[in-house]
């Protein structure tokens, strides 16, 4: 294989697409020494068929808001890959939505899930739609709309979409019920559904459970724990509150949190009382950072700047790609942050990355530290499938097993000649070689 080549043939394709070429760069380096020890993957064309979607769908959707008027948005779902399991990936509702941006998530995806060690492929859709600010009303005729077109690709055994930056338990619902009239069954093609028709216990908390449960194991290689460590994390949407509550529960303090408007310093630490306090705030749709700060004593709020310029033990990225760049990370090793585990997805630019690897720190990348979240729609999947529900301690203790086999498979394929754990090339060339071994033993 030669990257710069492989490149600049795809550059040539998809001008401009950066977030899709930066994801798909990052996994070409890590696995380029592997990739050439078998010839195999070269003559099935593995990285050609890998970096291209097995199709993509664009679509319109208009729908009606509170003032009657007409609103079209774009919608897209990319099927990447389904080697080892029906195509499986979340939706995304925000301004910022792309080609670009699903499909370095729909890329990014097909190895995450092969990493779970459960049957599922690879996917990503969503829609520039904006959710902030819209009554409920417009939220639920947006996913109405939304699903009058998508239902038809997707599928229990084909196609599984779940929630994704501005898609929670509530978008899902109104998704699902559209899906259940048009496609006339109920087996549960989507996650993250609710407990009385479907859900699974824990899916809400599992990206930050299992993201703390991760880290918990990255810190014992330098035989370490969560206790006394102090924690910034960054957004308060799907992902963080999980991740601040487990962290918390482990003895870590929680010192700063981001929205999108700055961040709350908080020296005492976060409590579950606090977290408990932002999460009825953030369920309600509301700003959770500013009024944070106002009611509790000692918490500030530091408008405009990210959590990132808090000295701390750990960092915790838990909102979107690239949020921690480079000069952000010269300021956590300055300041001797010893472990940054991205819980958002690609949360950190090459130059962060790169910083954090040269530095020695434990620094760890999205799709190994993130992977509960679909581990645990996985499992709603199997429960479906079963018409059973399994207890919050069952899927806890699954989702814990997950993670344990995860690290396991990094440490194992990530561990260099003077034994520093690099968990980007662990976890690009587990996941790689699971979906490489698959696509060659079920040919072209
Ligand atoms: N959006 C989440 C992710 O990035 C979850 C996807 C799912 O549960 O299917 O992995």
């Amino acid at each position: 294989m030669n990257v710069q080549k492989l490149m600049s043939e795809l550059e040539k394709k998809h001008p401009g697409e950066r977030e899709y070429l930066q994801a798909v760069h990052e996994v070409l380096e890590s696995i380029e020494e592997i990739y050439n020890q078998h010839p195999e993957f070269e003559s099935a064309k593995i990285i050609e068929r890998l970096v291209e979607p097995d199709r993509s769908f664009t679509y319109r959707v208009a729908w009606v808001d509170d003032e009657g008027t007409v609103q079209v948005n774009l919608a897209y779902r990319f099927q990447f890959n389904n080697a080892i399991g029906p195509y499986k990936g979340g939706l995304r509702f925000h301004p910022s939505v792309t080609p670009s941006i699903l499909k370095f998530l729909g890329f990014e995806q097909t190895f995450k899930n092969a990493l779970t060690t459960l049957p599922m492929g690879g996917a990503k859709g969503g829609s520039d739609f904006n959710p902030k600010g819209k009554s409920d009303g417009e939220i639920m005729r947006f996913c109405q709309a939304f699903m009058t077109e998508l239902w038809r690709v997707i599928g229990p055994q084909t196609d599984v979409p779940a929630g994704d930056i501005g898609v929670g338990g509530r978008e899902i619902g109104y998704l699902y019920g559209m899906y259940r009239k048009l496609a006339q069954e109920n087996t549960g093609v989507l996650t993250g559904k609710s407990l009385t028709w479907g859900g699974s216990l824990i899916r809400p908390e599992a990206t930050g459970f299992g993201g703390i449960y991760f880290v918990e194991a990255m810190l014992a290689t330098r035989k370490t724990n969560f206790k006394g460590k102090t924690v910034s994390v960054s957004g308060f949407g799907n992902v963080a509150w999980g991740a601040a509550l487990k962290a918390t529960e482990k003895g870590a303090k929680v010192i700063a949190l981001s929205g999108p408007d700055g961040y709350i310093f908080d020296e005492a630490g976060m409590t579950q009382e606090k977290i408990a306090y932002m999460l009825d705030l953030r369920n309600s749709n509301q700003d959770v950072v500013a009024p944070y700060a106002t009611k509790f004593p000692g918490a500030k709020f530091v408008a405009g700047k990210k959590p990132w310029e808090v000295k701390v033990d750990i960092a915790l990225p838990c909102a979107t790609q690239n949020e921690l760049n480079g000069d952000d990370a010269q300021t956590l090793l300055k300041n001797g942050v010893m472990c940054v585990g991205e819980i958002s997805n690609m949360g950190c630019t090459p130059e962060a990355i790169a910083a954090f690897i040269k530095a020695k720190i434990l620094y760890a990348p999205g799709k190994a530290v993130n992977a509960g979240g679909v581990a645990t729609s996985g499992l709603e999947m199997s429960q479906n499938s079963m018409k059973l529900s399994w207890s919050a301690e069952e899927v806890d203790a699954k989702l814990q097993s997950i993670m344990h086999s995860i690290h396991v498979a990094c440490v194992e394929h990530g561990t260099g000649k003077d034994g520093f754990i690099n968990y980007v090339n662990g976890a690009n060339i587990a996941g790689f070689m699971k979906v490489a071994k698959a696509m060659v033993e079920q040919g072209v």
